[in-house]
């Protein structure tokens, strides 16, 4: 069986992605540092715990497993603290991504997928975006994805790493089967916060500004499944080893929903009450982010199933009250 290290397998989406890999063939080796992750979600291959900024254990777990390709999640992604700590971004999300591609370089793997964001493109009101549109992050966390995806396409001119940059917002739900879920520490993602909310387990959720240019004043993003998102990685594992070019692939649902809406669909789907107040805006905040994903449901044949908001909601309280979430 093929073998894929997943950096941050241990995380959310780190996690749905070696279910996915392991149901379409691959042993998926996670490599994660446990910092934010967590061990009893790696349920679904070997587990080598690691950081990225250690290049000797990179290297060793390179030679003792040889995978075909690797599929990169391991990164610090909250926008908030990214504005706050700036360095802790650029050391461990770029430095810490040029170990591991120069590690993959040395071991001879060439093949890369490589999970970005659609923060690369700054706050561009009013745009659909897509693939070709300008990157002009405005956090750090954006620029410090927006910089791998250079040294990527760098790596890959000098040394023919092919890459599939897939860039998203926003990701929601959690496996049908309830063996995994979204969990972050600390918890900072709209979701699971108003969840969490709801049944008490925290105070009521902050919106964070109410004087956005959008028709509520809350700010709006593109929400997808994190199964339809594993799904798409997955595909483009598959075009790397047919040979494919390298590519970058948007993933949205291009349609968005504002922090408002959301609060009333939870509302709607849990048939609880979510207790909220109005702050300030969070300092890097876009006003939207809303993506088309035309080229990967085009070349990939991405086909999303289950990213409807309601689906979403429904898939994360469901895992939320397994109660995984108290742990
Ligand atoms: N948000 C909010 N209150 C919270 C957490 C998030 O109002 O406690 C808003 C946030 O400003 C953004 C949206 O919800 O507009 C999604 O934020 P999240 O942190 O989930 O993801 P991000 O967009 O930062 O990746």
């Amino acid at each position: 069986m093929d073998k894929v290290l997943v950096t941050g397998g241990a995380g959310y989406i780190g996690s749905h992605a070696c279910k996915a890999l392991r149901a379409a063939g691959f042993e998926p080796v996670t490599y994660d540092n446990l910092i934010t992750g967590w061990e009893d979600a790696v349920q679904f291959g070997p587990f080598e715990r690691g950081d990225l900024l250690d290049r000797a254990r990179l290297d060793q777990v390179f030679a003792t497993h040889a995978p075909v390709a690797v599929m990169h999640f391991a990164a610090l992604s909250q926008v908030g603290e990214s504005m706050q700590k700036p360095g802790l971004y650029w050391q461990n999300n770029v430095e810490g991504s040029r170990n591991l591609i120069e590690a993959a370089v040395d071991a001879g793997c060439r093949n890369f997928v490589f999970s970005s964001t659609c923060a690369t493109y700054g706050d561009q009101d009013g745009v659909v975006l897509d693939e070709d549109s300008v990157q002009l992050p405005i956090n750090a966390y954006g620029a410090s994805k927006r910089a791998i995806e250079d040294m990527l396409r760098d790596f890959g001119a000098a040394y023919g790493l092919r890459h599939v940059i897939f860039r998203y917002f926003n990701v929601a739900g959690g496996d049908p089967d309830g063996e995994i879920g979204e969990f972050h520490r600390p918890e900072t993602h709209l979701i699971p916060l108003m969840l969490d909310a709801i049944d008490g387990k925290r105070d009521a959720l902050t919106i964070f500004g109410t004087d956005y240019d959008t028709p509520d004043g809350t700010c709006i993003r593109d929400y997808v499944h994190v199964c339809d998102l594993v799904d798409a990685h997955v595909l483009g594992l598959k075009w790397l080893i047919d040979g494919r070019e390298s590519r970058v692939f948007n993933l949205g649902t291009g349609s968005g929903f504002s922090v408002r809406e959301v609060i009333e669909h939870s509302r709607a789907v849990t048939n609880k009450a979510v207790p909220y107040t109005e702050g300030p805006r969070r300092p890097g905040d876009c006003t939207k982010l809303v993506s088309g994903s035309t080229r990967a449901e085009a070349e990939l044949g991405w086909t999303p199933t289950r990213s409807t908001l309601d689906q979403m909601i429904a898939d994360a309280w469901r895992w939320h009250q397994t109660g995984h979430y108290d742990k």
